[in-house]
């Protein structure tokens, strides 16, 4: 080979490199890589910001900017609560591109009442006033944070990809998820009526037991419908001594409890899953007093409508017979309550839409690195989009946090990680954010590709 010929392959091959470079494809992936410390520090300025549900002003600020910064045109301060004691705080950035499908990406951005015990340099060290006035210390104890991070990112790298899809991006940064009560609250305040009916909606969740890098998903049910039930039980009080001259509404609270469990162990078809919990019970003052009455408080989750119905009523029903059963009279029959406005509906996701990105996110993130997640009996807001006859299809994914050191760890130690809540929770920021950009960002391109 002689000289000649090796300069002219320089050039030749120079000449195919240069513009191939200039021309190269921006992807998911390098994108999340190129804004990833720009949001790292949004991650770590929002996690030691943390605001309590209902209560997300200076987080929805700084999404508000956020988005417009991304290209989206903003509206602000969204959402009619039942208790006008809260403030709407939704933020929705549209992001259009023409005509096509729209898809509905949804962050959450609320914080919980937890002091924070993760002893990162960025750790918070908030305190606010709760709702019932007293202080208590927040925490993103939820990776909520991560959530806004991821969002962000999505956004940021949807607005630079525009040669790749048509139609409209909702971005959703909904409040109040924590109480679940948030998403609601944007469809009360006309979110579909002013922003238009989304063809598809998207959510996720980072997930504390699963290793960073990989994501999770559940073809169907995901989380159940979470009803909460209030039970007066109503007696007859009188002196601990003198038994017979009363009737008994603690021995009576005891049997329904009880009784409760024979739901899922009798009535129940045990292919449908189902959870009675008394998660509170108080009544009495004194060692000596029988009082005149027992207060419950109860969860009560379920996946499909009929099951929740017979559920319910069924709570009902034995209270009752109960009741009977101990000679209470018809007067002081037990109260029982289902609060209608706490319900939260069971999310469902679509199979053929979950099947779709299933294996878009496999050939984005590599096969072994999407799990098929087991379903829980948790519960999720997000379920709201899909309407309450799941007419609009969505997913609701899983992103894993956790590095898989420390689960092979506390695995071997036979130990439970932190769990979502926990005051040692914190996922591993950059790698949960960067997998959450690039398995969002690809399912809604597959949603809207040109
Ligand atoms: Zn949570
Ligand atoms: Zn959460």
């Amino acid at each position: 080979m002689t000289n000649m010929n090796v300069r002219f392959c320089t050039i030749l091959s120079l000449s195919i490199v240069v513009p191939a470079l200039a021309f190269a494809q921006q992807t998911p992936q390098s994108l999340a890589d190129a804004e990833l410390p720009s949001l790292l520090a949004i991650y770590k300025d929002v996690h030691s910001h943390p605001e309590l549900s209902g209560h997300e002003e200076r987080t929805a600020a700084l999404i508000a900017k956020e988005l417009g910064a991304a290209g989206c045109e903003v509206a602000e301060h969204l959402g009619k609560y039942a208790d006008p004691k809260f403030k709407g705080y939704g933020v929705i950035g549209v992001m259009k591109n023409g005509d096509g499908s729209t898809v509905l990406v949804r962050t959450d951005m609320d914080a919980l009442p937890v002091e924070e015990e993760t002893g990162l340099p960025y750790a918070s060290k908030v305190t606010s006033k709760n709702d019932e006035g007293k202080d208590v210390h927040v925490m993103h104890a939820c990776g909520h944070d991560a959530h806004i991070a991821v969002f962000i990112g999505t956004a940021r790298a949807l607005a630079k990809l525009k040669d790749q899809w048509h139609g409209t991006i909702l971005f959703v940064a909904q409040p109040a998820e924590e109480l679940g009560t948030g998403a609601r609250a944007l469809l009360k305040d006309g979110l579909y009526d002013r922003f238009g009916k989304p063809d598809f909606a998207l959510g996720f969740h980072d997930k504390a037991d699963m290793q960073i890098g990989h994501i999770g998903v559940t073809e169907g049910y995901t989380y159940a419908n979470v009803d909460s039930v209030d039970v007066t039980v109503r007696g007859v009080g009188g002196h601990g001594a003198y038994p017979h001259k009363t009737k008994d509404p603690i021995v009576l609270a005891a049997e329904m409890i009880n009784s409760w469990q024979t739901i899922a162990s009798r009535e129940d078809n045990p292919l449908d899953p189902i959870v009675v919990t008394v998660g509170s019970i108080h009544g009495g003052t004194k060692h000596n007093i029988i009082p005149d009455e027992v207060k419950m408080q109860l969860t009560v989750r379920t996946y499909k409508t009929d099951v929740r119905d017979r559920v319910l009523a069924a709570i009902d029903r034995i209270a009752k017979g109960c009741a009977v059963a101990a000679g209470i009279p018809p007067e002081r029959a037990p109260i029982v309550t289902v609060r209608k406005d706490e319900f939260t509906p069971a999310t469902y996701n679509n199979p053929e839409l979950t099947k779709r990105l299933v294996a878009v996110w496999k050939e984005q993130l590599g096969a072994e690195k999407v799990e098929a997640t087991d379903p829980t009996m948790g519960g999720e807001d997000f379920s709201e989009y899909s309407l309450p006859d799941h007419s609009i299809p969505a997913v609701d994914f899983h992103i894993g946090a956790v590095d898989p050191a420390k689960i092979a760890e506390y695995k071997q130690a036979g130990k439970e990680l932190p769990s979502l809540h926990s005051s040692k929770f914190a996922p591993v920021p950059e790698p949960t954010i960067r997998t959450g950009i690039v398995a969002m960002t690809a399912a809604v391109l597959e949603l809207m590709k040109k």
